[in-house]
């Protein structure tokens, strides 16, 4: 808030209380001369009734008065709530310092005496006023502040509110998924074992009675034992979805290397088989759980030697630093994606091909997604349909890195 000058009003009101009216007269001609509103009273009675009515700015008050004097006048103005705050100057032909202690104990503000200097009469008014008025103006202010420290603090309070109500929901939320990916966990692990039953049981068949069965029963056991073994890999693939978050190790120094070494063996008959050329920079050392970023690696290098074109694969691997983090790539010159399709393909079983053009289950991506947001990063594609596509992934560097 800006302090403001405080500003004395227009028209200022002065009442004034005198039982001589010729007094009275003189007064209100010189005050109103001097651009003041004049409203009078005659007794102390008169005096609190327009007091607490006209709400004037200033009160001059005569101390001997019949009836209530200017004292006892004062106290009971000083005593409502509504002409508390009003400043009263006496007006007094008595020299007496008594006197004076008396209306000052009452709640008086000065003393004029009579007969008036004019100009120290107007001096005492005016600087009263401009008290009174700035007064007013801090009150005013320290009204606002208080009202704006009420908002803040009912903001905050509203604030703390949410916060506290989106910390439930993701706690809520965690515990949910929690649950998910136990349920996903227990019945892809409970189904492998029937479904292994099946499969062994069509092969059995298959081998015992070839010969009794005609060619149709023999294609029907094979697509039965096709549909087993997909089935087998959709639940291999959810159960390497759900361990990511149940199973996860500590993080650690990776060397990420040694990691694609690894890697690049493990897919070397498929890179032979593609005729692919594969070109690895050197790579960072990055804190992770070196099993989960091993996996990331294979399934993205794994899906720039599947989704090819008609060249043979051109995959590189590299890493820049971004920020604090890792930017990898992976890039290919595959036959790349619409960006329709850039988000959507990270979620799980989503795939953009059936599965005789090319084999998969479409959790691949969301595995990768998973663990690079496990591991404090994100990931994301940039592609150009038949030209490639580079995957991107960020790792937090070494440092500063929390297991
Ligand atoms: P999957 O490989 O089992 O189909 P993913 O989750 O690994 O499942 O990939 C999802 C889909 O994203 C793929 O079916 C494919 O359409 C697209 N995709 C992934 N990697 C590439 C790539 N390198 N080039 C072109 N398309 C890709």
């Amino acid at each position: 808030m800006k302090p403001q000058a405080a500003q004395v009003p227009a028209t200022q009101t002065i009442l004034m209380v005198d039982d001589t009216p010729a007094n009275l007269g003189m007064l209100a001609q010189v005050l109103e001369a001097h651009g003041y509103g004049v409203v009078v009273a005659q007794d102390g009675t008169e005096a609190i009734e327009r007091a607490g009515f006209v709400q004037p700015d200033l009160i001059l008050l005569d101390v001997m008065m019949p009836g209530l004097d200017g004292f006892a006048t004062c106290r009971r103005l000083k005593h409502l709530e509504r002409t508390r705050d009003i400043p009263i100057i006496f007006m007094t032909a008595l020299g007496d310092g008594g006197d004076k202690l008396t209306g000052f104990e009452a709640g008086g503000v000065d003393y004029v005496t009579k007969p008036f200097q004019v100009d120290e009469l107007l001096a005492r008014v005016n600087t009263h006023l401009t008290l009174r008025a700035a007064q007013q103006q801090l009150e005013r202010q320290n009204a606002q502040m208080q009202q704006e420290i009420a908002l803040r603090q009912q903001a905050e309070t509203r604030l703390r509110h949410a916060h506290d109500e989106l910390e439930r929901h993701s706690h809520k939320l965690e515990r949910s998924n929690t649950e998910l990916e136990q349920l996903a966990y227990v019945a892809s692990h409970d189904l492998q074992e029937p479904l292994r039953m099946i499969s062994s049981y069509l092969q059995l068949l298959e081998k015992r009675y070839k010969d009794q069965l005609g060619a149709d029963a023999r294609e029907f056991i094979d697509f039965a034992v096709d549909g087993a073994h997909r089935m087998q890999d959709l639940i291999n693939d959810l159960l390497s979805y759900s361990r990511i978050g149940t199973r996860s190790k500590p993080f650690q120094p990776v060397d990420c290397n040694r990691l694609a070494a690894t890697v690049l063996a493990t897919l070397r008959l498929s890179i032979e088989e593609a005729r692919a050329s594969l070109v690895v920079d050197p790579l960072p050392t990055v804190s992770g759980d070196p099993s989960q970023l091993a996996q990331l690696l294979q399934n993205l290098l794994a899906n720039a030697l599947k989704f090819r074109g008609e060249a043979p694969p051109s995959i590189r691997l590299y890493a820049e630093t971004d920020g604090d983090a890792w930017r990898f790539t992976i890039s290919d010159n595959g036959i790349g994606i619409e960006s329709d399709y850039f988000v959507r393909i990270f979620a799980m079983f989503q795939r953009l091909h059936s599965r005789t053009a090319y084999p998969g289950t479409g959790v691949g991506l969301a595995i990768c997604k998973k663990i690079v947001e496990r591991h404090g990063g994100r990931i994301w594609v940039d592609s150009t349909p038949g030209a490639g596509s580079s995957f991107h992934f960020t790792l937090p560097s070494l440092q500063g890195v929390a297991a």
